[in-house]
C-alpha cells in the first residue's frame, strides 16, 4: 500500500482552512447553545442589595441574645417587607419587622430569624432562638461584584450560563453562532429509514447518524437525506443546500468504485481533495471547499462505522473550531486493554471499545470485529481504542490511548 496520508497531516490540512464563524449579537434565548465571543461583566452587585434568605423576622441580634425555646423574647413587629419593596423600614433597638425571602434587609437589622423559630406573630412576635450577626442574610455582591467578569469568552452557553447573564443585567450577548451543517447520503441502494426495503436496498442510516453527531458537536444539523448515485442530482442538490450551510457533509461515493459520484462530481463545485488516510476504518476521505462562499466540505466514506469514525476524527474538530471552543478534540485517556487486539500495519486503528473503571484505572474492552459495516457494535461502544500505525498487535494488559465518546450534547 503506497502514499497513505497520515491522520494528523490530513487533519492539519482540513483545519488550516477552517476558522471560527463571524460573531452575532443575539438575545439570550437565541444565544442558547452558542459560544460567547465577549466577556460578560456584572452590571451591578449580585445580589444588588443585602436581602433575606428566609421568610422570618429582621432583628438586631443584641435584642434576642437570651432567646431560647424556654425563654422566648417578645418584640413588637413594626411592619412587613415583601420582596419587591423599595423603601424598607429602619429597625430600631427593641423592634423588628416581618420579612420575606428576597426582600431587602432593613437598615438597623443585622440578622433574620426564620419564621419556624417564632410564633409567626403579626403585631408582636415571640422569638425562640438567638441569632448570629448576618444569619440568613444574603450580602450584596456575594455572588459577584459590580464590574466583575462572570462569564468568559469561549464559554458555552447552557441554561445556567444564560441565567447568570440575565442576572448580571444582560438581555443580549455577542456569540459565535452554531455552525449549520447540511448532511446528505449518497447511494442508489439507500431507502428512507422506516420505509420497506427490497432486495439490494438498505435504510440510509448515515445521514441521521451524522446529523445527530453534528448536533452533539454543537452544530445545527440539517438532514437532507439521500441522493442516488447520479452526479447531476448530487450537484443540483448541493447547489440548493449551500445557501443554508456553513459546512457540508456527505457520506458514500468517495472510494474507487464505478459509481462513486461524490468523487466524480464534486470538483464541479469547488476544490476538493480525495486522499487515502493511514487509518482504519475511514481510509478514503474527501475534504475541501465548495460553492461561491467556499463552504467547507467533507466527503466521508459510506460504511457507517467509517463515516462515524471519520466524523469523530476530522469533522468534529472542524465544527468545534467554527464554534470557537476549546478543546476541539475528544478527551483521550490511557487505558489497559482487557483483550488482545490486532491492527493492520501502517494504519492507525480506531477500534470500537467499552471503557470502564477497574480498581481505579481505566480498562478498555474491544467490542466486535473490525468490519466497518458493524453498526451494532458501534452503538455499544463508548470509546475508540487507538492502535498506532506501527503496531500490529497488542496483548491483553497493554496500555493504549482511548478516545472517549461522551454522547451528550454540549
Ligand atoms: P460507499 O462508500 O458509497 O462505497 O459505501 C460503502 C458501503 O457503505 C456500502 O456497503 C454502502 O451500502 C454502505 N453505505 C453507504 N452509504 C450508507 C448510508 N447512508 N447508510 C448506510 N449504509 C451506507
Ligand atoms: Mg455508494
Amino acid at each position: 500500500m503506497t502514499e497513505l496520508l497520515g491522520v494528523e497531516a490530513h487533519l492539519d490540512s482540513v483545519l488550516a482552512e477552517i476558522g471560527p464563524l463571524a460573531t452575532l449579537d443575539l438575545t439570550l434565548l437565541e444565544a442558547h447553545g452558542c459560544v460567547l465571543a465577549e466577556d460578560v461583566v456584572a452590571a451591578f452587585d449580585l445580589p444588588p442589595f443585602a436581602n433575606s434568605a428566609m421568610d422570618g423576622y429582621a432583628v438586631r441580634v443584641s435584642d434576642i441574645a437570651t432567646a431560647s425555646p424556654g425563654t422566648p423574647v417578645q418584640l413588637p413587629v413594626v411592619g412587613d417587607i415583601a420582596a419587591g419593596t423599595t423603601t424598607p423600614y429602619t429597625v430600631r433597638d427593641g423592634l423588628c419587622v416581618r420579612i420575606m425571602t428576597g426582600a431587602p434587609m432593613p437598615p438597623g437589622a443585622n440578622a433574620v430569624v426564620p419564621v419556624e423559630a417564632t410564633d409567626g406573630g403579626i403585631a408582636t412576635v415571640e422569638i425562640r432562638a438567638a441569632a448570629e450577626v448576618g444569619q440568613h442574610v444574603r450580602l450584596a455582591g456575594e455572588d459577584a461584584k459590580a464590574g466583575q467578569q462572570v462569564l468568559a469568552v469561549g464559554t458555552h452557553l447552557g441554561a445556567a450560563q444564560i441565567g447568570l447573564a440575565a442576572a448580571a443585567g444582560r438581555d443580549r450577548v455577542v456569540v459565535r453562532p452554531r455552525p449549520r451543517v447540511v448532511v446528505l447520503s449518497t447511494g442508489s441502494e439507500l431507502v428512507e429509514p422506516g420505509q420497506p426495503i427490497s432486495f439490494g436496498q438498505i435504510p440510509d442510516s448515515n445521514s441521521t447518524m451524522l446529523a445527530a453527531a453534528a448536533r452533539e458537536a454543537g452544530a445545527i444539523a440539517f438532514r437532507v437525506g439521500l441522493v442516488p448515485d447520479d452526479p447531476n442530482v448530487l450537484i443540483s442538490t448541493l447547489e440548493d443546500q449551500l445557501i443554508r450551510a456553513d459546512l457540508v457533509l456527505t457520506s458514500g461515493g468517495v472510494s474507487v468504485g464505478a459509481f462513486d459520484v461524490v468523487k466524480e462530481a464534486i470538483g464541479r463545485l469547488g476544490n476538493v481533495r480525495f486522499v487515502k488516510v493511514a487509518m482504519q476504518p475511514g481510509m478514503p476521505q474527501g475534504a475541501g471547499m465548495i460553492g461561491p462562499e467556499r463552504t467547507p466540505f467533507f466527503g466521508l466514506p459510506g460504511n457507517p462505522v467509517s463515516a462515524y469514525v471519520s466524523f469523530e476524527v476530522f469533522v468534529r474538530p472542524a465544527i468545534r473550531r467554527m464554534l470557537g471552543v476549546e478543546p476541539i478534540h475528544r478527551p483521550v485517556v490511557r487505558a489497559r486493554l482487557t483483550d488482545a487486539v490486532r491492527s493492520p500495519s501502517g494504519r492507525r486503528s480506531y477500534l470500537r471499545g467499552e471503557i470502564s473503571v477497574r480498581e481505579g484505572t481505566y480498562a478498555a474492552t474491544p467490542v466486535g470485529g473490525p468490519g466497518s459495516n458493524l453498526l451494532a457494535t458501534l452503538a455499544r461502544a463508548n470509546c475508540l481504542i487507538v492502535v498506532p500505525e506501527d503496531v500490529t498487535e497488542l496483548p491483553a494488559g497493554a496500555v493504549v490511548s482511548v478516545m472517549l465518546l461522551e454522547r451528550r450534547q454540549q
